[in-house]
């Protein structure tokens, strides 16, 4: 099984890069931040329980978001792999995913981390807002959403780096070429 995690900052990238992995690979695509906007648009149980905390641009509680994953997980018994997109954001996140993995006789194949400076972050959502209607696409909610990242998710690195899986990726520049090196590291892990 090739199970890969797409990691970055909010406007990073992850979406459209997972996009182009699925087409590539064949994996299974699962992103939390998706979930959760699905199951607030239908007004689930889970909808209600996680809209304060996504459109204030914070990060859901572990417990809610890990029972989620494990959901959906559970839903794809078939899948030829996974890509995570939009999580493990915490460290609690990455150990549950590991031993979930685990109880299927499964692992992590390969970490990518699309690598953005702060400034061309604020500037992409800018650029964003003018197409998406996500409600966490507002100044202040985009300012939150980038400090949970580097102050709670880039915990998460140092946890894969020391599993030698965590491969960065210069998430600035031309779509294709992000997406040769990130190809180039999916192929190694292969
Ligand atoms: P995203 O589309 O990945 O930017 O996620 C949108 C929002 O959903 C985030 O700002 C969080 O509120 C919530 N969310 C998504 N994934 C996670 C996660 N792994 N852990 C906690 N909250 C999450």
């Amino acid at each position: 099984m090739l199970n890969i995690v797409l990691f970055g900052p909010p406007g990073a990238g992850k979406g459209t890069q997972s996009e182009k992995v699925i087409a590539k690979y064949a994996l299974t695509h699962l992103s939390t931040g998706d979930i959760f906007r699905e199951n607030i648009a239908n007004g689930t149980d889970l909808g209600k329980k996680v809209k304060e905390y996504t459109e204030n641009g914070l990060l859901v509680p572990d417990s809610v978001t890990i029972d989620m994953l494990k959901s959906a997980m559970d839903g794809h018994k078939g899948a030829k792999g996974f890509i995570f997109d939009g999580f493990p954001r915490t460290v609690g996140q990455a150990e549950a995913l590991d031993n979930m993995l685990a109880a299927s006789g499964s692992k992590i194949s390969t970490v990518v981390a699309l690598d953005v400076n702060e400034g061309e972050l604020k500037k992409r959502i800018e650029e964003r807002k003018k197409v998406s209607n996500r409600a966490d696409d507002e100044e202040s909610k985009v300012l939150k959403r980038i400090d949970e990242y580097f102050s709670k998710t880039v915990h998460v690195l140092p946890y894969y780096e020391k599993q030698g899986k965590l491969h960065k990726v210069n998430g600035i520049g031309n779509i294709d070429q992000i997406f040769t090196s990130i190809t180039d590291v999916i192929d190694a892990a292969k």
